[in-house]
């Protein structure tokens, strides 16, 4: 047993949906915490699903040919660049495995995605954290100061989870170039698709341009595909092969990587997804101003807010069929943006509570 593992706690998944309705007698509930696309997925995986035929007897494609060479053309990098996995969430482990040892430092921005730190620890490195500045956003002068000859690498989750934050292609630029090249930049962009306040919002040309930065995606978030698990990180070629080395040989199945394919190719969901979750957002961004609450500016599918008695606030929409983010910052609660008739309805219910 590796020391480290002893003080982890194991990950508590959501109680089932079905459960939850029978035990709080409610006929629906909706799930707002864990920033799923609740508008589905593109029509055109679901037409595929029903008339593919899967063979269960043989191993998958291990080196996800079709689907790496769609997502090569797509964002203009090289197939050797890309690494594939069970969702991001498998890359963000390989990366900890691949590359840090016992005492290395990883550097991250809190609050943030905390699989970032859990898998760190797993490798016996040790985590240290930058508070964000009071906006919000990284604190890039202190991750820079925090930098010591132990760090290996250094996340920045762009937009942020669970702040909503987006940093500019220019300060990631700036900051990159003060790091030394020997130190990982890791670049999460699970909900890049819905940024608005820049045109070309993606670092992704950045691991071209330097041996030390990665960009990861996925397809759990806008493409609506969470539930097949597909994740990817566009690296240096060489930084690459080396998580290749690591990765379990077949770890992405036909069906989710035939999904991720499809969906791929049907970027108007995609497009249609941002435009009803951005005019959404705004309004979220709006009822905030206009009741006086204080929300960080958003540029991905949640908002994150500042709210008295936020364990009771966060009951009282359980209650009522809502579940949303509790406990990621002291009286803040995170929340995905839903369908419209449920972002009223959550309105009016946060109103209830601060009455
Ligand atoms: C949801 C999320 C992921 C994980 O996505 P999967 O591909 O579903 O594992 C990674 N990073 C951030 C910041 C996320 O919010």
């Amino acid at each position: 047993m590796k020391k480290s593992i002893k003080d982890l706690k194991p990950y508590v998944p959501e109680e089932p949906l079905d459960d939850l309705k029978k035990r709080l007698h409610l006929d629906r509930v909706v799930r707002l915490s864990a920033n799923e696309n609740p508008y589905g997925t593109s029509p055109k995986v679901a037409e595929m699903l029903q008339t593919k035929l899967f063979e269960s007897n043989r191993y998958p494609d291990g080196g996800a040919v079709e689907l790496r060479n769609a997502v090569s053309d797509f964002y203009g990098v090289k197939s050797e660049q890309l690494v594939f996995g069970v969702g991001l969430d498998e890359i963000i482990g390989l990366l900890n495995r691949t590359f840090l040892t016992d005492g290395d430092e990883v550097l991250v921005s809190v609050p943030t995605f905390s699989e970032y730190m859990i898998n760190a620890e797993v490798e016996q490195a040790v985590p240290v954290s930058v508070p964000t500045l009071d906006n919000g956003h990284i604190d890039f002068a202190g991750m820079q100061a925090a930098i010591t000859d132990k760090t290996k690498m250094i996340w920045i989750c762009n937009p942020n989870n669970p702040t909503g934050t987006y940093e500019t292609k220019a300060d990631i630029m700036a900051f990159v170039k003060e790091v030394p090249s020997n130190v990982l930049v890791i670049i999460d962009e699970a909900y890049l698709e819905y940024v608005t306040d820049e045109s070309e919002p993606s670092s992704l040309v950045l691991p071209s341009q330097f041996d030390n930065v990665i960009v990861l995606k996925t397809f759990s978030k806008v493409y609506g595909l969470a539930n097949f698990r597909v994740g990817f990180g566009i690296f240096p070629v060489q930084l690459a092969s080396y998580m290749e080395s690591v990765r379990p040989p077949y770890n992405l199945n036909t069906v989710s990587q035939d999904a991720a394919l499809t969906g791929l190719k049907d970027q108007e969901f995609v497009r249609e997804t941002v435009d009803k979750t951005v005019g959404e957002r705004d309004k979220w961004e709006e009822f905030f101003k206009q009741n006086g609450i204080k929300f960080y500016h958003s540029q991905t599918n949640f908002i994150f807010f500042e709210i008295d008695d936020a364990d009771d606030v966060a009951n009282y929409l359980l209650n009522h069929g809502f579940i949303v983010r509790n406990g990621l910052r002291d009286g803040w609660l995170r929340l995905t943006i839903g369908e419209p008739e449920d972002n009223q309805r959550i309105q009016q219910l946060l109103l209830e509570t601060i009455k």
